[in-house]
């Protein structure tokens, strides 16, 4: 498979500013070098706690930023620098499902009005074609066609995001970057609402990039996994190797906590309990930026920091215990 999206050195800074003069103190490296390819008809999952800088990552790669540099290849285009006027032209392409579906839908619009606005902007249809393509999207997502005149608080919090995923269907994307879209509901509902991107993906050949904290979920559903840890991607590897065997220190604390889903198994490894807290964006550490509570830190780490780079076929880590693992001759 070749890649659909291709993001390079990708980094968004946001400036802080304090006092009554509003003056520029500093900056928080909320995504600080990233790159990352995601394949067409893949589900890279992007993983890492909360304040990691997934989210940021995810609508930076889509531009609803104006980031701080980078290169964003979607579909064979650049977008890193394209004007908001440009990047209209290929908004169609790529689309977000948004966490909270209570808060991403117009409370004052009806379903057809919410799911029908991508239509009214970027498509010439007539109104019949519209509501026509409006019913074939309800029909795809599982929602009653004879619910569209009603408004979003009429609906569950499950129904609610699969208003926002037809919504995000509407214009027939290639690539969707879904943030946590299941986070917001009962547990209940969550693997019907995975069970249906998944199905979608299938039948619209759509590639994921799928943003979570849940890492039993991303073992679920990516085919891919990367791992963010303030700001920056340590390990990128495809979804069953990560899991049997995280390369980086940060990857191997992170899954420790993950319970075993076939409980006959004894857990190849003990729960290992980081130290300490995740730094601050704004003032992260010289060298690795886990070095604070890492616990293989060796000197190095403190000064220099790790390449991020493909230590094994597939495998890429930024992590001084790698660094001479490389098979430079192949
Ligand atoms: Fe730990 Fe050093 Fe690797 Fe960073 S580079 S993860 S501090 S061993
Ligand atoms: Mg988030």
């Amino acid at each position: 498979p070749k890649p659909l999206v291709s993001v390079r050195d990708l980094k968004m800074h946001f400036p802080i500013h304090a006092g009554l003069l509003r003056r520029r103190v500093g900056e928080v490296k909320a995504v600080d070098g990233v790159s990352f390819d995601v394949m067409e008809g893949e589900t890279l999952g992007l993983v890492g706690e909360s304040g990691c800088g997934k989210s940021t990552c995810g609508r930076a790669v889509l531009r609803l930023y104006d980031i701080t540099s980078g290169a964003i290849m979607i579909d064979g285009e650049d977008i890193g620098d394209s004007t908001q006027a440009q990047l209209r032209t290929k908004r169609p392409t790529m689309q977000m499902v948004f966490q909270d579906p209570q808060a991403s839908l117009n409370p004052r619009m009806t379903v057809e009005a919410i799911i029908k606005e991508p239509l009214d902007e970027h498509t010439k249809l007539t109104e019949a074609e519209k509501r026509e393509k409006v019913g074939e999207l309800m029909d795809a997502v599982g929602l009653n066609r004879q619910f569209a005149k009603r408004y979003p608080q009429a609906f569950s919090g499950g129904q609610r995001q699969r208003i926002g995923i037809a919504r995000a269907l509407a214009l027939n994307p290639k690539f969707i970057v879904c943030d946590e879209p299941i986070a917001a509901l009962d547990v209940s509902i969550q693997a019907q609402v995975v069970n249906l991107l998944e199905d979608l993906q299938q039948q619209f050949g759509l590639t994921y990039l799928f943003i979570s904290h849940d890492l039993s979920m991303v073992r679920h559903i990516a085919t891919r996994v990367a791992v963010m840890y303030l700001g920056k991607i340590v390990e990128l590897a495809p979804r069953e190797a990560l899991y049997a065997e995280p390369l980086h220190p940060y990857t191997k604390a992170l899954l420790s906590a993950v319970p075993e889903p076939d409980p006959s198994l004894a857990r190849a490894s003990e729960r290992i309990i980081l130290q300490g807290d995740v730094p601050s964006p704004a003032n992260p550490p010289q060298g690795c930026n886990f070095c604070t509570r890492c616990p293989a830190v060796m000197d190095i780490c403190k000064t220099t920091e790790p390449e991020y780079k493909e230590v094994r076929p597939g495998r890429f880590t930024a992590c001084h215990l790698y660094e001479n693992k490389t098979n430079t001759a192949g």
